[in-house]
């Protein structure tokens, strides 16, 4: 069985950019709930830390510098089949390749400044989830 959550950032390209509000509503007219979400910015080392998996990839000091450039949304998602239908909604990782109406064709200018993350596996989710939101955060 799949699960119901999922976790999203608006990248510094597009909340640059003021698409954040249009990103938002998109992602709420697809039928997810919005369970948590915050306006933040990655340092260095969490950047580093949360593409840890690309960290041998040639273009990983290059995407590390972008989704440190400035700040971004983080967000909780919640629908049924949720990583799956996210990643459907958001499209594929180069805008070039992005199927019509998905929101990295919309609102992504190339495969690195591509507008939204999405978690790819449940698990994932979870963790990144967590590496942003914290039940007992009060301000
Ligand atoms: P994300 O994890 O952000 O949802 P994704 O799962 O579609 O995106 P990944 O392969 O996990 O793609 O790559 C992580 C991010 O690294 C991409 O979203 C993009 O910003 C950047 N990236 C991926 N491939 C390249 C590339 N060839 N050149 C530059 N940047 C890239
Ligand atoms: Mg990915």
């Amino acid at each position: 069985m799949t699960g119901n959550t999922t976790f999203t950032m608006i990248k510094p390209d597009a909340f640059a950019a003021g698409s954040t509000g249009l990103i938002l509503n998109k992602i709420i007219e697809n039928g997810f709930k919005i369970k948590a979400l915050r306006l933040t910015a990655l340092s260095k080392e969490k950047a580093e830390a949360f593409y840890a998996v690309h960290s041998e990839r040639p273009f990983f000091n290059s995407l590390v510098e972008f989704m440190t450039s400035g700040p971004i949304v983080a967000a909780i998602l919640e629908k049924e089949n949720a990583v799956e239908n996210f990643r459907k909604l958001i499209g594929a990782t180069n805008p070039a390749d992005a199927a019509e109406g998905t929101i990295r064709k919309l609102y992504a200018t190339s495969i690195q400044y591509n507008a939204v993350h999405g978690s790819d596996s449940d698990e994932n989710a979870l963790i990144e989830g967590n590496f942003f939101f914290n039940q007992f955060d009060r301000h």
